[in-house]
């Protein structure tokens, strides 16, 4: 019999170990989690697969088969790849993954999202020792590039062969966690949209008083732009959620060649991120703006998300209705959200699978990309024991 003690022992040492591999962009080497991953499926007893079908980007399957294979399956789902650090900004390591006194592990990918992968793993060691055996079968999967947004990862896999036959009936994706008793689970994205705006005009000496220029039609744009900015950060404010929140960021700004020419050209970058429903009359706002700023102003887009389904949550979704009573029977309440950044779940849901987007690290402040990125040990020793009542009902929907 391994005692509790023993399997938080490791379990945290398998996060440390699992964050100590660099797997930040660019150019991820992801061989050492592969390998990493094919320890602890010989660990625990589960079947491995890996998915090379994406070249250098692989996808790591690890399945715990159900009792009635034909049922559709569980996908338990999280990233490999971390994002980039600032190393002089940390004041520890960022993947020495050290503990300080109040058991803070710090590492790039602590929350965002190797906490979750290990979690999953660690409940399913623990249901298996405890002679559980799932209904249906259910695989923890480990995807690439998902913080490049999925382009070498799960927009290419989900139209695999090699995952169809995953038959996959359901999704956990990553989340962001809830406060106290409330749970937060996303079942749906915002859609993002980053563009270019091209603002031309008279070029021409700079000690002179041109009409038409670049840069006084910048000033019309950004006027619109932050105006409405503003609107949006009162009304987020109000509701305290950014379901229904349209964001708008000035990303990039270019143009000029030296202090006494003005330019025929300035360009502005706008990274937002807008409620599916309000996609249209937003899309429709911002070329307005861009025509009524004046003659020779004209958008690029960059990257326009897809119009993605959101996972329904009603009696219709027998795992939505599994996880709602799983998490009451051991008093949390559910806050279903839209989420507010992009994530692969949009990439499952637009392949019919429904997703929930979800982390049970309560009260942890959200520093996914942010410099000392860490996850409390008691938290994340929570977390695991959430996830042996959530999966074992999931996997009997
Ligand atoms: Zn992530």
């Amino acid at each position: 019999m391994t005692s509790q003690k023993e399997l938080d022992t490791i379990a945290v040492e398998n996060f440390r170990q699992y964050l100590r591999i660099p797997s930040v962009h660019p150019n991820i080497d992801y061989e050492p989690c592969v390998e990493f991953l094919e320890k602890q499926a010989k660990d625990i007893g589960l079947k491995f697969s890996v998915f090379r079908d994406v070249p250098r980007n692989p996808m790591v399957v690890l399945t715990w088969t159900g009792k009635e294979k034909s049922l559709p399956s569980i996908m338990l789902n999280s990233h490999m790849d971390v994002v980039p650090v600032f190393e002089d900004k940390w004041t520890h390591k960022p993947f020495d993954a050290d503990i300080d006194e109040n058991g803070n592990i710090y590492a790039r990918g602590a929350q965002d999202t190797k906490c979750t992968g290990i979690q999953y793993l660690e409940a399913v060691r623990r249901l298996k020792l405890k002679g559980v055996e799932p209904r249906r079968t259910v695989h923890v999967t480990f995807v690439p590039d998902e913080e490049s947004g999925g382009v070498k990862g799960a927009i290419q896999y989900v139209n695999t062969e090699n995952f169809k036959k995953l038959n996959i009936g359901f999704a956990l994706d990553e989340g962001t966690a809830g406060v106290g008793d409330t749970l937060v689970v996303y079942y749906g994205e915002r859609r993002g949209w980053s563009f270019r705006i091209h603002c031309r005009g008279q070029a021409g000496h700079g000690s002179l008083l041109l009409e038409n220029t670049a840069g006084e039609k910048m000033r019309y744009i950004l006027d619109k732009f932050y105006k409405f900015r503003d609107e949006q950060k009162i009304k987020e404010i109000k509701e305290k959620r950014t379901d229904h929140i349209t964001s708008i960021n000035l990303t990039m700004l270019n143009g000029g060649v030296q202090s006494n020419v003005i330019p025929d050209e300035f360009t502005l970058v706008f990274n937002t991120r807008v409620p599916v429903d309000d996609f249209e009359k937003f899309e429709e706002t911002v070329n307005q703006w861009c025509k009524d700023a004046g003659k020779d102003i004209w958008i690029e887009d960059l990257h326009k998300g897809g119009k993605y389904p959101i996972t329904v949550t009603d009696d219709s979704n027998i795992f939505w209705i599994a996880f709602k009573k799983a998490v009451q029977l051991i008093g949390f309440k559910i806050d279903l959200q839209i989420a507010f950044a992009n994530s692969d779940a949009q990439y499952y849901r637009a392949a019919q699978i429904p997703t929930f987007g979800f982390s049970p690290n309560q009260g942890t402040p959200w520093m996914g990309h942010d410099h000392d990125e860490f996850l409390n040990v008691n938290v994340f020793l929570k977390s695991i024991e959430l996830y042996t009542c959530i999966i074992p009902a999931l996997s009997n929907a």
